[in-house]
């Protein structure tokens, strides 16, 4: 299976959750919220094959965070991925509004500069705000839009501007869930978990939410959960070689 947005390094002990992710067989992206949390949380990747770290500065976090955009500009070259950024547009981080979008302009920029990345972006009550800087910046990569949940209208023109999106449990499960995936290419979909956020409180890595994730995709896709899971996996190889050209390409 694959969860391509994780927060490995938040939970009580990355390290065991790690060994349970490997051993599950499971491809997985783990995210981070600030640069200076990159290089620790890389290490619990280390050795394993399906583990890959992106480099993050969350919207919620980005006004006490900034300086370490030049962080984040310098630890680049080392991963073909990153998240979490974006723009969050919900009620305390509204009053930041301004400083999120200049942020999230100058990390598209330095992806731009770097030969663009693979990018698992956050737009919370900022959908129209991330979509329009993803076009100020086409040279930026491949975003994936994570936990989508603005208009429809947004995905879809999110979806023809060649956006990708992960999707999980809550969404999939969600009163708009069949239209919101009908306008989702089905070749640019990936399950994702956001844990340990939106699962069960606890120490384990929520495994059976992933493949619950499956199978609700296999329910609005009409397929069923082998065909479902196929088609995540050829998703997932294009997405590697994707973040591999991205990497070789960036310049020295
Ligand atoms: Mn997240």
């Amino acid at each position: 299976m694959i969860d391509f947005h994780c927060h490995l390094d938040l939970f009580p002990s990355p390290a065991s959750a790690a060994a349970e992710i490997e051993h599950a067989g499971t491809y997985l992206l783990s995210v981070t919220n600030t640069p200076k949390a990159f290089p620790k949380t890389a290490q619990f990747a280390k050795g394993r094959k399906r583990i890959r770290t992106a480099l993050g500065l969350h919207p919620q976090l980005v006004h006490e965070r900034h300086g370490e955009v030049g962080m984040f500009v310098r630890l680049l070259g080392e991963t073909g991925y990153v998240g979490e950024i974006g723009i969050d547009g919900g009620e305390e981080s509204a009053l930041h509004l301004d400083i999120q979008k200049d942020v999230f302009k100058r990390l598209l920029r330095a992806c731009a500069d770097a030969g663009g990345r693979v990018m698992s972006i956050h737009s919370r009550h900022a959908s129209g705000e991330v979509i329009e800087a993803l076009r100020g910046q086409p040279d930026s990569g491949l975003p994936v839009l994570h936990w989508f949940s603005g208009p429809i209208a947004h995905a879809q023109k999110a979806a023809e501007m060649g956006a990708w999106f992960s999707v999980g449990l809550p969404m999939l499960r969600s009163r708009r869930a069949s239209t919101m995936i009908g306008v989702m290419p089905r070749d640019r979909v990936l399950t994702e978990t956001d844990a340990p956020f939106a699962s069960t409180p606890g120490e384990n890595y929520p495994i059976k939410a992933l493949s619950a994730s499956v199978t609700a995709l296999a329910g609005l896709w009409r397929l069923d959960e082998r065909a479902t899971q196929n088609q995540l996996n050829d998703n997932l190889r294009r997405m590697v070689t994707a973040a591999d050209r991205f990497r070789a390409a960036a310049r020295p």
